[in-house]
């Protein structure tokens, strides 16, 4: 699992991005199945180096067995099944897990919230679960995942 563009070889690059499809669907090259998702830029995707814009998992068998030894584990990951890929603007989420996002953990959003990049993410100042930038509860001296937070941590005066 990682950038296509580093184990793929040279020779067959430009054969391979011919027949591939970046939207997560699985595609035949070579009799192998393989799924790329385009991630919308370069750099660093949850420690995957991305080169060509795509991450992907490509069966060992198509790889050029130097450029993987060179490219795992700094680069890309060795995988024992077929991982999902999915993108959501710009989240990259692999088996259901994203690798360059948080999820929302409000009790709103209840284990089923939306993915934001890290620096969209808030903590709760009181019980420290991630928030994200639409759900968080503003209250005078922080930031909250819930009003039952912010009332832990300050308290309403009642009179
Ligand atoms: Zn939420
Ligand atoms: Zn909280």
């Amino acid at each position: 699992m990682g950038d296509p563009c580093y184990v793929i070889p040279d020779d067959e690059w430009s054969d391979f991005c011919h027949i591939m499809r970046d939207d997560g669907e699985d595609f035949e090259y070579k009799d192998e199945t393989c799924r790329v998702i385009k991630t919308g830029g370069d750099g660093d995707f949850g420690g995957l180096s991305v080169d060509a814009g795509i991450i992907g998992v490509i069966p060992v068998s198509l790889c050029d067995p130097q450029s993987l030894k060179d490219t795992v584990p700094n680069h890309a990951r060795l995988i024992n099944n077929f991982a999902t890929l999915e993108a959501d603007y710009g989240i990259i989420i692999i088996d259901g897990e994203a690798i360059n996002g948080l999820q929302c953990e409000c009790s709103y959003c209840n284990g089923r919230g939306e993915w934001y990049y890290e620096d969209q993410m808030s903590y709760c100042d009181s019980c420290g679960c991630p928030v994200g930038s639409s759900c968080v509860e503003y209250g005078e001296n922080g930031e909250y995942c819930s009003s039952w937070c912010k009332e832990e941590r300050e308290p309403e005066d009642e009179d």
